[in-house]
């Protein structure tokens, strides 16, 4: 629901229906438009009626919101949102990439790696430090010896980090060390895990669920953001379909589809979304003249040995021509 306010409506006045809307237990998100200031209802409103706020002689008029998502919604949040994370821009035109490898293995492979990527224009380090594997013997990832090995290579690079939170126990050593913390596919609907991100006030990558629709992941944006202050950056990454040629389908139609539902930036990771090295380089380019606001790459210095996921890995040579090729579209398209 949305509370539009007469342009006459006082300070107090609107202190005091802040204060009404509070105690009902809902959240409230102050919305300014170019001739309008408006108040965004999160939460329970079936139980409210429009009539209950007509009656307050500063109020213009109510709208339902019919989403089922409002604080990742462009009703609440018009303009797009834009972040600076460890003095990186995300969104607003910026283009973002996190690169570096499927699982951090050892330190002398994370530095190369990160080294390279870095080398190449990349602006954040991204690394699995735990690991979501769908078989229970594959290579579950180092844990918390893994993120000291991501440390030392934001220490050596200046690269911030991106990397995966599985559980909440872990949620104040994320909060501290992690710059960008990820929500995996797998997790996209662990709302226990979502509130809980939600409330460190860290920026958090959403990754599309396996078989999410959009309005699901605007949802799951929705449980982080309800739940604190943390900026969130969508991630699309492929889905489950019958087609077999690819690891997932990537969903490119997703970006300008949440563009237009939703203020959130959007990145686009054409690695676990194709399955294959060869199709990262075309599914990259496709993705930035899809206007995505980023990419998240996978990168290994070894590929045929990479404990997961060498075979959708690109080595440091091709990132390199790769990131030649993004600026250069990023740019002809910024002149449009
Ligand atoms: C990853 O980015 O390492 C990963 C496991 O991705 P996803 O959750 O999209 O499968
Ligand atoms: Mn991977």
């Amino acid at each position: 629901m949305i509370i539009i306010l007469k342009p006459a409506a006082s300070e107090s006045e609107i202190a005091m229906l802040r204060g009404e809307l509070a105690g009902r237990g809902l959240a409230v998100q102050e919305i300014q438009g170019e001739s309008t200031f408006m108040l965004g209802l999160a939460g329970d409103t079936s139980m409210l009626s429009e009539d209950s706020f007509m009656r307050h002689e500063f109020v213009e008029r109510v709208m339902k919101v019919s989403e089922p998502y409002k604080l990742a919604g462009r009703r609440f949040h018009p303009q797009d949102s834009v972040y600076d994370v460890a003095g990186r821009r995300i969104g607003g035109g910026a283009f973002c990439v996190m690169a570096g490898p499927c699982s951090v293995e050892t330190e002398e492979q994370v530095l190369s790696i990160a080294r390279d990527v870095k080398n190449s224009g990349a602006d954040f380090l991204r690394g699995g430090a735990f690991k979501p594997r769908s078989s229970p013997y594959s290579f579950q990832g180092l844990g918390l010896d893994g993120l000291e090995l991501l440390k030392i290579a934001r220490e050596k690079t200046g690269l911030p980090i991106v990397t995966e939170i599985m559980s909440q126990e872990h949620a104040d050593v994320f909060r501290a060390e992690v710059d960008i913390i990820q929500v995996g596919a797998r997790n996209m609907q662990n709302f226990p895990l979502l509130k809980d991100v939600g409330r460190l006030g860290r920026p958090v990558l959403l990754k599309r669920g396996l078989s999410s629709t959009i309005d699901e992941m605007l949802m799951a944006a929705d449980y982080i953001l309800t739940s604190g202050s943390s900026p969130v950056i969508l991630c699309e990454r492929g889905i489950r379909t019958f087609e077999t040629a690819t690891r997932n389908t990537l969903d490119l139609s997703a970006i300008p589809v949440i563009k237009k539902k939703s203020h959130l930036p959007v990145i686009v990771d054409p690695s676990h979304g194709t399955g294959y090295w060869d199709l990262v380089f075309p599914m990259s380019l496709a993705a930035v003249a899809a206007g995505a606001d980023g990419l998240m790459i996978e990168v290994h210095n070894q590929p045929a040995n990479a404990l997961c996921d060498g075979q959708q890995s690109i080595t440091p040579f091709l990132f390199d021509r790769l990131m030649r090729k993004i600026e250069r579209l990023h740019d002809a398209m910024a002149d449009n």
